[in-house]
């Protein structure tokens, strides 16, 4: 089993030829989807055949009735904290033709997901081989989850997206397996060593000079996503599968939406080692999720099937 603890979110988006100016008003067309990290990193677990709980936070409105009937058809065993006074989480997103972005989130719910109700999902937790945290709910549900899941003897795997400032991260000593992108990792790195460094050099760095980066930060394991240049995944232990460092690369597929890549990867990572696989073995998996999901539009209903992935991989 896997727990993955997070937000959801509703994602409104409208595509215009250009972003509006202030007072502006334009035509563009419109869609609706699920979103929200946690829930697409849920979706994705269970897409994959594992059995999957879900801890996350509602309000009481028409995104609220939407997440659930989502969560009951995807087959996730999600337990709610419902906040009545609250909105569920939502997002609107602009894509301008260039394929450019600007987002406005209000977590609503989410951020008021509390540690009690992480608490009362603990033999759920207990159950978990494991546990997967991201940065989109109340710091200390986080917390508790990782606290939890590492009494329990899980492996916690956290995906510190998006970027927040230190008081809101995850304490990443109760990190077993850290998976921030460029940005983020850069961000960690300011954060926890003062090191200045742009998220874009990273990509001129040996193998051994972003090793030693990853080795400042407290994780044992680290899986630094780098979009279409794939992943390098570094241990502190240098028995683990695949070296102490080693690169993954991406598949080359025509990626029509990345959005939610970095969840279908996340969610590949912590099946293929809930499912007991090898480290570089589980990462490989994990790029293959990520290759079929940036292939179609949307984040979680963009998510593949084991079939298709265990397709992929035989080619
Ligand atoms: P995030 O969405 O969190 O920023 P990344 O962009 O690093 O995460 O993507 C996560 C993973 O998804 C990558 O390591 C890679 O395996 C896969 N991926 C992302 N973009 C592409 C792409 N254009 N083509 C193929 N795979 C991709």
């Amino acid at each position: 089993r896997v727990v993955v603890a997070g937000s959801f979110n509703q994602d409104f988006v409208w595509r215009v030829p250009r972003f509006n100016a202030p007072g502006q008003t334009q035509l563009g067309s419109f869609a609706s989807g699920p979103g929200g990290k946690g829930s697409n990193q849920a979706i994705a677990c269970a897409r994959l055949g594992v059995t999957t709980t879900f801890i996350g936070a509602l309000g009481e409105d028409a995104i609220a009735q939407q997440a659930i009937a989502l969560m009951q058809a995807e087959g996730v065993d999600a337990r709610w904290e419902g906040h009545p006074t609250l909105a569920s989480g939502s997002a609107a997103i602009w894509i301008d033709a260039a394929g450019q972005n600007m987002i406005v989130v209000d977590p609503g719910a989410n951020l008021a997901l509390s540690a009690a109700h992480v608490e009362a999902q603990r033999e759920a937790i207990a159950a978990a081989r494991v546990v997967l945290t991201q940065h989109e709910i109340h710091p200390d549900a986080t917390r508790r989850t990782l606290e939890l899941a590492g009494e329990a003897g899980a492996l916690r795997i956290h995906n510190p997206a998006p970027d927040v400032p230190a008081d809101a991260a995850a304490p990443l000593a109760l990190v077993d397996v850290l998976t921030p992108n460029e940005s983020e990792f850069a961000a960690l790195l300011r954060a926890h060593c003062g090191l200045d460094i742009d998220p874009d050099a990273l990509h001129a760095l040996a193998d051994a000079e972003l090793h030693a980066l990853c080795r400042r930060l407290p994780p044992p394991s680290l899986v630094l996503t780098l979009g279409a240049r794939g992943a390098f995944v570094s241990h502190a232990d240098a028995g683990q599968d695949g070296g102490p460092c080693h690169r993954v690369p991406a598949r080359a597929v025509d990626a029509t939406d990345t959005t939610g890549a970095g969840d279908a990867f996340n969610g590949g990572l912590a099946v293929a080692l809930a499912e007991g696989r090898a480290f570089a073995d589980a990462v490989r998996f994990a790029t293959a999720v990520a290759a079929l999901q940036v292939q179609r539009p949307g984040a979680a209903l963009a998510m593949p099937l084991r079939d298709e992935v265990e397709r992929l991989q035989a080619e």
